[in-house]
């Protein structure tokens, strides 16, 4: 266990917002998790997780609910003769991948998905990959990533899968600066945005990831980058080794953090301030009307959240500024300060931060201070229950559309409908 503070870098205003650093034992899904989102997003890409049947498990019961035809997941499950290495588990990969190709045409993008067992037996799936893809091409693509539960946290996987893309991905056709919004979205957000880019007159904007493979964005030098989502730093790091430049803007969670957003894309493209306010005036108005009768509610609460999807600091100033509710703690698995540069200046000089975990000191102190609402995984969130405290998945916040503006009202809800619960059962 290893628990130090120390004052971190970023500044709101000239104070240092000081951090508290845990390194103790956590409760977190792994990256596998991300599939469950990401295989809705690339409507033609396939997941195949090399792992035990306890990731089998993981990522049917996750995602066990949204199976309604043929999943574009599965799981090569690694048997006990593998892992003691007993036989060439690159031989059996190879068989399973084209037994599967051969009875899916529709694949056009294969990822094979490490796990930890998996990279506890060292198993080279970036070299299965190549020589998949050397046999597959160009019918099928395939791609590598880690969703492995070592040392990561689970919108980790995310991160890894899109960064796998970004060296598939063409160069540029042209010289012309071109947008691109980083980080999956649902697609009726997606759609929201390009409108509201359309008005603006920013032209044609990308999408990381793209909704189908073959509509990976071009990328290069005269790439500008938007992160739509905070836990993409492999992503981020990857686009700029292309040449691409990262556009420093708050995400896009309620009215304030989807403005500045924009405004980071508008400034650089050249859009007038009248066209600006002209095009986003009626969404914030209808969005901040939407969002008083969640003021009412939430104004005043407390909440504390717990380290897990790695939104929690966008949604902290969300809640604080949009909704006046008092953060207690916000804890996050990893605090990217440069892609939160701009969240940290919004929050409140006296914030409570916290990076890493503790899972049993954190319990203590969320216990003592006994917060209106407790923001946590699935694993503590029954326990928290129990004892009688009103909690909300962390989990559910990233399988909900919640950016943009419409959506503004909706993310207030999901805060506010725990609280309204509680209150009836205690009534
Ligand atoms: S990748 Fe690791 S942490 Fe995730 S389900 Fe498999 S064994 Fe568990």
């Amino acid at each position: 266990m290893n628990v130090h503070v120390q004052g971190c870098q970023v500044a709101a205003d000239g104070a240092p917002k000081p951090v508290r650093r845990e390194n103790g034992q956590r409760e977190v899904f792994c990256g596998l998790t991300g599939i469950v989102w990401l295989h809705r997003k690339i409507q033609d890409a396939f997941f195949l997780v090399v792992g035990s049947r306890t990731c089998a498990h993981l990522i049917q019961s996750a995602a066990g609910v949204m199976i309604f035809a043929e999943p574009r997941f599965a799981t090569a499950i690694m048997e006990e003769k593998d892992l003691a290495g007993l036989t060439d588990a690159n031989d059996e990969l190879d068989r399973i991948v084209a037994q599967l190709i051969a009875r899916r045409p529709e694949i056009r993008l294969l990822f094979l998905v490490g796990s930890s067992p998996s990279e506890v037996i060292k198993l080279d799936l970036s070299r299965a990959a190549l020589r998949l893809s050397q046999k597959f091409s160009p019918a099928v693509r395939i791609l590598n990533y880690s969703g492995s539960g070592i040392e990561t946290t689970f919108t980790q996987g995310e991160d890894a899968c899109l960064a796998s893309l970004v060296p598939a991905a063409p160069p540029p056709r042209t010289s012309e600066d071109q947008l691109l919004i980083v980080g999956s979205l649902a697609d009726v957000v997606e759609d929201q945005f390009i409108r509201l880019f359309d008005a603006l007159g920013i032209g044609r904007v990308q999408f990381l990831p793209p909704r189908k493979a073959a509509a990976l964005p071009a990328i290069g030098p005269n790439t500008r980058f938007l992160l739509a989502q905070p836990f993409l730093a492999d992503t981020a790091r990857a686009l700029e080794d292309r040449g691409a430049t990262r556009l420093a803007a708050p995400f896009p969670l309620g009215v304030e953090g989807t403005t500045a957003w924009l405004r980071a894309a508008a400034d650089t493209f050249g859009v007038a301030p009248a066209l600006f306010e002209a095009v986003t005036q009626p969404h914030r108005i209808r969005a901040e009307r939407a969002l008083l009768r969640y003021r009412v509610q939430l104004s005043g609460r407390s909440i504390f959240l717990f380290p897990d999807s790695q939104l929690e600091i966008p949604l902290a100033r969300f809640l604080s500024r949009e909704l006046s509710m008092q953060l207690v703690e916000v804890g996050t698995p990893y605090l990217h300060r440069e892609h939160l540069a701009e969240e940290l200046r919004l929050l409140p000089d006296d914030v409570v931060l916290s990076e890493g975990q503790d899972v049993d000191l954190q319990l203590d102190r969320c216990r003592a201070a006994r917060p209106d609402l407790v923001v946590c995984g699935l694993g503590l969130a029954n326990p928290l229950e129990a004892e009688g405290m009103t909690t909300k998945w962390s989990i559910e916040l990233v399988f909900t559309p919640i950016q943009g503006y419409e959506q503004a009202a909706d993310l207030a809800e999901l805060f506010a409908r725990p609280l309204v619960r509680r209150a009836k059962l205690v009534a």
